[in-house]
């Protein structure tokens, strides 16, 4: 059945807390405005969306590596990135109640909150500002990164030369990345601290057209990999007002969340506008010398660039459904923070102990939960609500043929399988 978009995002608000996917951050001092913390099932979540996009980017691509840079930069990185000139969003206050809003997301020239005047529309730079060292001054004003990116930048050619790699290849990192967003809703859609999953794909200049298609293609089928309902999914191109001007070409891949739909990544034509600009900053010669044709040249850039804290925004979103007896999240296997619930149907007859040693099997291959309280139907449902996809009940049959109940989350089917064989079977279905 599915559930009423109005009060969607609240249910899963609630949800999350309850069960242990996302707390506020701070909770107990009031909050924090837009962090969250990411409890036991969050972590195990949205570690499983970066493996997941880590096998899909870095294993499965001879010619991508990985890259783990510093938080903090120099801060010309972000001089010759633009972010310090021009990495702001146009607000306006409201002169009655204070509040502050971005300039366009308005409809009306009055405070959405009161109805108080606004002021004239201000630049407000979305960078986090702090210092390095004891003194605080103008000198040692150092950035919280509000973006991966430059580190890729930054490293392409330490990572080029001490790796070997010839063009076109990519390097991919997963990050935290900070920006003092105006506006801020929506749970953890939009937060002032994130983390992105981005790779920059380096190629001759010509093929450029060529590797947006493919790249296009390739993450496409990375959401529908993560099990997202291909009709809630679509691309939307930038338009010439949207286009940053050193971009020629830029893609948003947009899920249909229930505020509307919104990106969810970004895939860019950047030209050779990054590695250029690093290159008159910090005087180094960025240029590729390609051997086959002998010639030298500054490599454009198709950047991926996805918030890995939106994703799993989105697969949750996606997932969540209210039937009339349960409230179930039908994440994708693969991506669920427990793979098995494990049960005695009742608490007597060896059942239990059975159970504990089907548990402890299979605890080192996949996140197993061992439960024992309250009514099976109860444990089941619990189970349902965080999304794991199969239980595993020893019942009275089990004493005779070593057997045991599989049962899956979304269909609620039972078959019986051997205990010998659960290992097998969990990975199959897993996988599938
Ligand atoms: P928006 O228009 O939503 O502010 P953007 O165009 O500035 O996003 P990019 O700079 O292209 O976003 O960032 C790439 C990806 O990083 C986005 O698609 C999104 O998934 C993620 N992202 C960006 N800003 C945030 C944020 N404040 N909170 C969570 N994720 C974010």
């Amino acid at each position: 059945m599915a559930t009423e978009t109005s009060n969607l995002m609240e249910k899963l608000v609630s949800l999350c807390k309850r069960r242990g996917f996302i707390f506020q951050s701070s909770e107990i001092y009031g909050g924090l405005g837009s962090c969250w913390d990411y409890g036991p099932l969050g972590v195990e979540l949205k570690n499983n969306i970066q493996r997941l996009w880590w096998q899909a980017m870095v294993r499965e691509h001879d010619n991508i590596v990985g890259l783990d840079a510093s938080i903090l930069m120099h801060p010309r990185v972000w001089e010759a990135s633009g972010h310090v000139e021009s990495f702001a969003d146009l607000m306006v206050d409201c002169k009655n109640c204070k509040q502050r809003f971005r300039a366009d997301e308005l409809s009306s020239q009055v405070c959405p909150a009161c109805g108080g005047p606004l002021t004239e529309a201000r630049r407000f730079n979305l960078m986090f500002k702090t210092h390095m060292g004891p003194v605080e001054d103008e000198e040692n004003i150092i950035y919280l990164r509000p973006e991966t990116a430059q580190g890729i930048y930054v490293n392409y050619l330490n990572v080029m030369q001490a790796y070997r790699l010839k063009l076109p290849f990519g390097i991919a990192q997963v990050g935290k990345a900070f920006r003092n967003e105006i506006t801020t809703s929506n749970f953890i859609f939009r937060t002032r601290e994130f983390e992105q999953m981005e790779m920059q794909f380096f190629v001759q200049p010509g093929s450029e057209d060529e590797w947006m298609e493919k790249w296009k293609a390739e993450r496409w089928d990375f959401y529908l990999q993560l099990g997202l309902n291909k009709d809630s999914l679509r691309f939307r191109q930038h338009g010439p007002d949207e286009l940053v001007f050193y971009a020629k070409e830029a893609w948003d891949i947009e899920y249909q969340f229930p505020f509307g739909w919104k990106e969810i990544e970004g895939i860019h034509n950047r030209t050779d506008f990054d590695l250029s600009r690093h290159a008159k900053y910090s005087g180094k010669d960025l240029s590729y010398f390609d051997e086959a044709t002998r010639q030298r040249f500054i490599p454009y850039i198709i950047e991926t660039s996805a918030g890995l804290t939106r994703t799993l925004l989105t697969v949750l979103v996606d997932a969540y459904d209210e039937e009339p007896e349960r409230v179930v999240l039908h994440l994708h296997p693969r991506l669920a923070p427990i793979k098995a619930g494990v049960f005695p149907l009742v608490r007597r007859n060896g059942m239990p102990q059975r159970a504990k040693q089907i548990y402890e099997m299979l605890k080192p291959h996949f996140t197993v939960f061992y439960d024992e309280s309250g009514s099976i139907g109860r444990r089941y449902r619990r189970m349902d609500e965080i999304g794991t996809p199969f239980g595993i009940t020893v019942d009275s049959q089990t004493a005779q043929d070593d057997t045991v109940t599989l049962r899956d989350r979304d269909t609620m089917q039972q078959v019986r399988v051997k205990i010998d064989a659960l290992k097998e079977e969990l990975e199959k279905r897993i996988n599938d």
